[in-house]
């Protein structure tokens, strides 16, 4: 991760606020075991963003935006 995290924009929808940590996910319906979704969040949605995936008994975790495996995407 290169660019400034001033560019990174939390994913919750309507929140214009800067992305401070990253919940990685995947759906195992779809996505095989390699793969990793991302959603930014800022400090105030990550645990909303991270519960709302957990509720659908996905594999979630969150990590700090400067964190994110180069892989997942
Ligand atoms: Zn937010």
């Amino acid at each position: 991760m290169t660019a400034p995290a001033e560019d990174l924009v939390c994913s919750r929808k309507g929140c214009r606020a800067a992305a401070t940590r990253a919940v990685l996910w995947r759906n195992p319906k779809i996505h095989d075991e390699s793969r990793q979704k991302v959603w930014l969040a800022c400090d105030e949605h990550e645990s909303f963003l991270q519960e709302y995936l957990a509720k659908r008994s996905f594999p979630v975790r969150t990590c700090a935006v400067e964190a994110i495996p180069p892989d997942a995407g």
